[in-house]
C-alpha cells in the first residue's frame, strides 16, 4: 500500500489524481490532503477518502473547516495543519511515499523541495519549481535518492520514451539526437496579431484541448507554458536548449517525441487528459488503469504540424533566451511572467503585457547584474520576491500610461 499526499489537491490536477487513486483503493491510500483556501471543496475530499491529515494554507478559514469536520465521528477525523511553513512541512513527512506537487506557481516550490529532500517519489506538476530552482532540485534529488517523475504530459511522454528516468544519462548525446516538445499552440494559435490587445481572461482561460487551472491556461495562451516546459525539460533530461525542439500540434495527440541518431522518432499518443501521465508516474514501473478513455484512431481528423510563431508569441523565444542565459534568467521570467498573468487576470494588464512585463523585467535584472545563479532556496525565494515586486510596479506604471 502505497501513502499519497496531495499538494494542491482541490486544483485540476489534484482531482484528477484522486479520480485516479479512486481507481484503486487496495494500491493506493491518500494519506495528505492540501489545499489554499478552498474549505468546501477540501472537505468533501476528506469526506471521501478519509485522509489521515489535511493541511489548510489559509489561516483566516481554519474554523470554517474545523466546523465542517466536527460532522464525522471523532475516529474518523483528520489531524488539521494550519499556514504555509506548517502545510509545507508535511512534504517531507515519514507517513508519505509519494508526494504529488500539484500547487500552481512558486507557492509549490518549498514543498516540493521538502518532498525531494526527503527523498519520496514525487509526482512533479508543478513545473514553476523546476524553472526557478532546477539544478537545485536536481542536485538534492540526486543525494537524497529522491525520484523525480513528470506528469507534465509532455516530459511523462518523454520519459516514457527514454530509455532511462530523467536524471543525469537519460539523454546521451551518442544515443539521442534531441526531444520534441509539441504544443497545442492555445486558443489564439491561428489569431492575427493586431487582435491580441482585445483578448480577455475569458477567451484566453478558454484551451481548446485541455482543461486546466486559470494560471497555466493563460500560460499555454501566450505559449509561456511551452517555454517554461523547454527549460522543465532541460533541468530533468539533462539537455541543452540547442537538443530541445518545439512543434505546434493542434491535436494534442502525441504528446512529446524523443529522436534518435538512427533516425527513430518515438512517440507517445493518447486522448489529452492528465490522468493517462499521472497513473503512469504512479505506478510506475508497473501500468494501472486511468479512466482514460482509448485513443479512437479513426475518429481522428488527420495530425497536423506547425512551426511556432516566435513573433505572436514572444514569451516562448524569451524562454529559450533565458534558459541559454542561464543563472537566475529562467527564475527571473518565472516570476515576473507568475505576476503579469495575475494583472491580465484582474483586468489591470492587456494580453501582450504579459509578456511585455517578463522581459522588461530580464532586461532589467540582467542589468542590474542580479541573474548570477542562486546557491541555496533561501536565495531562491528572497530573489523571487525582488523580482515579484518589480513586476508588480511595472505593472502599475504600464496601466497608467495606457489610462492616459
Ligand atoms: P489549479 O489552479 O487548478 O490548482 C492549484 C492548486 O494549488 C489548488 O489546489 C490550490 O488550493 C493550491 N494552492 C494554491 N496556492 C497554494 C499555496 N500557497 N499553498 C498550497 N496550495 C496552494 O492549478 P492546476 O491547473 O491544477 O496546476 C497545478 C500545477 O500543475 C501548475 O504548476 C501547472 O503548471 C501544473 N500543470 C497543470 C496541468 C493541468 O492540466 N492542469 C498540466 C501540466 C502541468
Ligand atoms: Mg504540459
Amino acid at each position: 500500500m502505497k501513502r499519497i499526499g496531495i499538494f494542491g489537491s482541490t486544483g485540476s490536477i489534484g482531482r484528477s489524481t484522486l479520480d485516479v487513486l479512486a481507481r484503486h483503493p487496495a494500491r493506493y491510500r491518500v494519506e495528505v490532503l492540501v489545499a489554499h483556501g478552498r474549505v468546501e471543496a477540501l472537505f468533501e475530499q476528506v469526506r471521501q477518502f478519509r485522509p489521515a491529515v489535511v493541511g489548510l494554507v489559509d489561516v483566516k478559514r481554519r474554523d470554517e473547516l474545523l466546523s465542517r469536520l466536527e460532522e464525522l465521528p471523532a475516529a474518523e477525523r483528520p489531524e488539521l495543519v494550519v499556514g504555509q511553513e506548517a502545510v509545507d512541512g508535511l512534504a517531507g513527512s515519514e507517513a508519505l511515499d509519494v508526494v504529488v506537487a500539484a500547487i500552481v506557481g512558486t507557492a509549490g516550490l518549498q514543498s516540493t523541495w521538502n518532498a525531494l529532500h526527503a527523498g519520496k517519489r514525487v509526482l512533479l506538476a508543478n513545473k514553476e519549481s523546476l524553472v526557478a530552482a532546477g539544478e537545485l532540485m536536481m542536485d538534492v534529488a540526486r543525494r537524497s535518492g529522491a525520484e523525480l517523475l513528470p506528469v507534465d504530459s509532455e516530459h511523462n511522454a518523454i520519459f516514457q520514451c527514454l530509455p532511462a528516468a530523467p536524471g543525469d544519462r537519460c539523454t546521451d548525446p551518442a544515443e539521442v539526437e534531441s526531444i520534441v516538445l509539441t504544443a497545442s499552440g492555445g486558443p489564439f494559435r491561428d489569431w492575427p496579431a493586431d487582435r491580441f490587445s482585445f483578448i480577455t481572461p475569458e477567451q484566453a482561460c478558454a484551451h481548446p484541448n485541455w482543461s486546466m487551472g486559470r494560471k497555466i491556461s493563460v500560460d499555454s495562451a501566450t505559449m509561456m507554458n511551452k517555454g517554461l516546459e523547454v527549460i522543465e525539460a532541460a533541468r530533468l533530461f539533462r539537455i541543452d536548449a540547442d537538443r530541445i525542439e518545439v512543434v505546434v500540434h493542434p491535436e494534442s495527440v502525441i504528446h512529446s517525441m524523443v529522436r534518435f541518431v538512427d533516425g527513430s522518432v518515438l512517440a507517445e499518443l493518447g486522448e489529452p487528459d492528465m490522468r493517462t501521465p499521472i497513473a503512469h508516474a504512479l505506478a510506475w514501473p508497473e501500468r494501472v488503469a486511468s479512466g482514460v478513455r482509448p485513443l479512437d484512431f479513426h475518429a481522428l481528423n488527420g495530425l497536423h504540424f506547425e512551426r511556432p510563431d516566435f513573433a505572436r508569441f514572444p514569451a516562448l523565444r524569451l524562454a529559450f533566451d533565458a534558459l541559454r542565459a542561464g543563472g537566475a534568467a529562467p527564475l527571473v521570467i518565472n516570476a515576473a511572467n507568475e505576476v503579469a498573468v495575475a494583472a491580465f487576470l484582474e483586468g489591470r494588464l492587456s494580453f501582450p503585457g504579459i509578456a511585455a512585463a517578463t522581459e522588461a523585467t530580464l532586461d532589467a535584472m540582467t542589468a542590474a547584474g542580479r541573474t548570477a545563479a542562486p546557491g541555496s532556496i533561501d536565495a531562491v525565494l528572497t530573489l523571487d520576491a525582488e523580482v515579484r515586486s518589480w513586476t508588480a510596479d511595472w505593472c502599475r506604471s504600464a496601466k497608467l500610461t495606457a489610462g492616459g
